[in-house]
């Protein structure tokens, strides 16, 4: 029988609690007569075979399921309510948007640690399509920067202007790069992620949306700065050859930029932002 997922179930452990089959979303698994976990045939990978969720290996109360080589003791294990919900909060409300970075790295093994965790965001259908361009050094984020610049530069003195932003904006730009900070367009970030994922596949759309925001909520747990930005797509949409630069594919979907480093300033306390409970609208049904 195929099992390429490679599922394995230790059957001494196994108690036969049905768990695993309940949870698997491919409906692959089933209790066998001896009431021990079992897999039907698994010969592909992806939506119409294994999912590649782990939920099996995640619910298992006795650890008794490895699967596509995982196995349960390597797994991190549940965050107690009573912590998380409280560092969560903190988290969240000390997200500030990093506009001023100091001109150091983050090290790498941070930064792709932080992305390689992306590999468990939601997403649509679970096909897990998106990648991740980076660049991951500050001197050739300053060589790509200065690149763009200049061909914008170039651009504007030819009246063509980014579709996002006509002239004005253009000119406001300017105004305040000396005003406001002096990178407007990357925000001073030493380091770039660029997820993508292909169009008219899956919900990649979406799910780049997504991925931006965990990696922003990862570097605010970290103490490191983040900024989610999309005005730099829209300008290297008007110079393609610096956009292929990123070679990323040409039927990619990659609205988004998420710029990491070390915060130039340092907060102090978190925003009291809130929904306005007026804009919460709740519904009930006879
Ligand atoms: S969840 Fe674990 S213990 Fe329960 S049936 Fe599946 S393998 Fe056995
Ligand atoms: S990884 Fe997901 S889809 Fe694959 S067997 Fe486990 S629960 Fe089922």
């Amino acid at each position: 029988m195929k099992n390429i997922a490679n599922f394995q179930v230790d059957k001494e452990k196994c108690i036969g609690c049905g768990l695993c089959t309940k949870v698997c979303p491919g409906q692959l698994l089933y209790l066998d007569e001896d009431r021990k976990a079992a897999t039907v045939e698994v010969d592909t990978l992806g939506w119409n075979g294994c999912w590649r969720c782990e939920h099996c290996l995640a619910v298992c109360p006795k650890g008794a399921i490895q699967i596509l080589g995982k196995k349960p003791d390597d797994s991190l294990p549940p965050a107690d309510p009573a912590q998380a919900a409280p560092m969560l909060d903190a988290v969240l409300a000390n997200r500030h948007p990093c506009r001023r970075y100091l001109d150091k790295n983050v090290p790498k093994e941070i930064l792709y640690d932080m992305i390689s965790r992306l590999g468990n965001i939601p997403n649509g259908g679970n096909h897990m399509l998106l990648e991740y361009t980076v660049i991951d050094d500050k001197e050739q984020v300053k060589r790509f920067r200065k690149l763009v610049y200049d061909r914008m530069e170039e651009l504007a003195a030819q009246g063509v202007y980014p579709a996002e932003f006509g002239e004005k904006v253009y000119r406001d730009m300017k105004r305040w790069t000396s005003l406001v900070r002096p990178d407007m367009l990357f925000c001073g970030a030493p380091q770039l992620v660029i997820p993508h994922g292909p169009r008219g596949r899956g919900e990649c759309e979406l799910d780049l949306v997504v991925a931006c925001t965990q990696l922003d909520l990862q570097c605010a747990a970290r103490g490191l700065g983040s900024s989610i930005i999309s005005f730099p797509m829209g300008v290297l949409a008007t110079m393609p050859e610096i956009r292929a630069l990123l070679q990323i594919p040409e039927n990619h979907y990659a609205p988004l930029i998420v710029g990491v480093g070390y915060p130039e300033i340092r907060y102090r306390r978190g925003s009291q932002r809130r929904v306005d409970p007026a804009k919460i609208h709740t519904l009930t049904f006879e």
